[in-house]
């Protein structure tokens, strides 16, 4: 198929043959020169036809190829190649073009497997991103920030930030960030939702590379963990300090009464003494207590498995608390079907039953019953510790695990309770991968669950 815009020039050729023919054969009607002259003269333009048309698929074709393809390269679509067999220089300038276009191609591919890792980079990372031109633009948020701020990077993307952010921690961080050019870091919270998160805020300039400022970029850090564990740290600081207050006041009180003339009085004497002798026993037991929950938070702490015999781990906790249970005549059943065996810190089970037995009994009225049984279940042994006790309300069953939580303070104290034994018995289950539960109803009594692996589950 010729291309088309050869048909008019076929078309002119043709004609002028035709008329120079056909004047010609009217002519030969006159004389036999006007036949030879037509013939020289159709001959004549044949060869110039066929010179023309060589002239066009040897030169014409291949520029209109290599521009056609020059123009794609322009348009950016680097996949595009010639396949023209021309020779000579054009030969060498569509090679050229080839090369061009593969490297362009590879470049491009390049330039976008790097503009993907970019992206992946911001979008997981694990702050809140932001970047905003020196008009105060944004260009980009991450998908972090969306989950901290909500909507869509299309409520952010192509506004200025003041418009879209309300916050104004946010907008004196950009101004100062841009006043000061330096690194600028503030904290705030945002409500998104129902959760209120504490947010750390560290704007960065920009610069470019003459050192100009460009822009900004902001990082926003969801500080709530930390916060609240410094909230925690403070309120366990406090609480430990007015646990230790508190008999502290009393010893050095009753001390100063017997020294300022009491300890001349019998009676007196024998009585402070006995009030100071029982301070100091609860402060021991609650630095006791403290020591042991900060070894077990410790981050050496590591528990020592042995295989643990349940039946003489019992023989040897019931001795014990021989003697309270005798004091409050509490009737105490003690039930282990057959030989139980588990691998665990055997030091560690005897202190769990030790404290919810001493709970048991000091939450029990006098004459009250309590009961430890220990059931084998196949993975896991179940001790159940249940009492005829005070019961503990519902609203209370969730916070008794916290350290120095306790449903009637003065009740507690009486009993000589440190606020902190439930809190040494969750951290002992948990270090065993076992869990514990409780179930109570106020004036009927409460059980205590706890279910540990009978084999050391890293083991398996
Ligand atoms: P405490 O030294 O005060 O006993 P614990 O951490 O052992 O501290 O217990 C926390 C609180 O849980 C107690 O103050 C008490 O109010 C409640 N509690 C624990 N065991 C029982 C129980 N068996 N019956 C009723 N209340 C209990």
């Amino acid at each position: 198929m010729l291309p088309l815009f050869k048909k008019p020039l076929l078309a002119y050729h043709a004609g002028l043959f035709s008329l120079v023919f056909l004047t010609g054969v009217a002519a030969a009607q006159l004389t036999s020169e006007y036949i030879i002259l037509g013939s020289i003269l159709f001959v004549e333009y044949f060869i110039l036809l066929i010179i023309m048309l060589h002239l066009y698929d040897k030169y014409m074709k291949p520029i209109k190829k290599t521009t056609q393809t020059v123009n794609e390269l322009v348009k950016g679509n680097y996949r595009v190649r010639i396949h023209h067999s021309a020779g000579g220089n054009i030969a060498e300038l569509n090679n050229k073009l080839n090369a061009l276009a593969r490297n362009l191609s590879e470049f491009e591919i390049q330039e976008q497997m790097q503009e993907d890792r970019l992206s992946t980079v911001i979008d997981n990372t694990q702050s809140g991103l932001v970047l905003i031109d020196e008009k105060g633009y944004i260009h980009l948020v991450n998908r972090k920030f969306i989950s901290m701020f909500g909507g869509n990077a299309h409520d952010y993307q192509g506004y200025l930030y003041y418009d879209v952010l309300a916050d104004e921690t946010i907008h004196e961080t950009v101004q100062e960030a841009f006043l000061y050019e330096t690194n600028i870091k503030h904290s705030f919270t945002q409500t998104f939702e129902i959760d209120t998160k504490y947010i750390e805020i560290v704007g960065a300039p920009i610069f470019n590379e003459r050192g100009m400022l460009k822009g900004a970029v902001l990082l926003l850090y969801d500080i709530t963990h930390l916060k609240k564990l410094e909230l925690m740290r403070k309120d366990f600081v406090a609480n430990v300090s007015h646990e230790l207050k508190t008999p502290i006041t009393s010893i050095s009180g009753f001390a100063e009464t017997l020294l300022s003339g009491a300890k001349n009085d019998k009676e007196s004497l024998d009585r402070f003494l006995t009030i100071i002798y029982d301070e100091s026993s609860r402060l021991q037991g609650l630095i006791e207590d403290l020591l042991t929950l900060s070894r077990l938070e410790s981050d050496e702490f590591k528990i020592a498995r042995t295989d643990v015999d349940m039946n003489q781990l019992i023989e040897e906790v019931l001795p014990v608390i021989d003697q309270r249970v005798k004091q409050k005549d509490i009737t105490l059943t003690t039930d282990v079907k057959g030989d139980i065996t588990l691998r665990a810190d055997g030091e560690r089970i005897k202190q769990i039953i030790m404290n919810l037995l001493t709970n048991a009994i000091s939450y029990t009225g006098e004459n009250g019953a309590v009961n430890l049984a220990v059931t084998d279940e196949g993975e896991s042994i179940h001790i159940h510790v249940s009492d005829d006790g005070i019961g503990i309300p519902k609203e209370a069953i969730t916070r008794i695990f916290e350290r120095f939580y306790r449903v009637d303070k003065a009740r507690s104290r009486n009993t000589g309770g440190t606020g902190l034994g439930l809190a040494i018995v969750k951290h002992i289950v948990e270090v065993h991968d076992g869990n514990i539960s409780v179930e109570s109803e106020p004036d009927k009594g409460s059980t205590f669950h706890v279910y540990l692996p009978k084999n050391d589950p890293a083991s398996s």
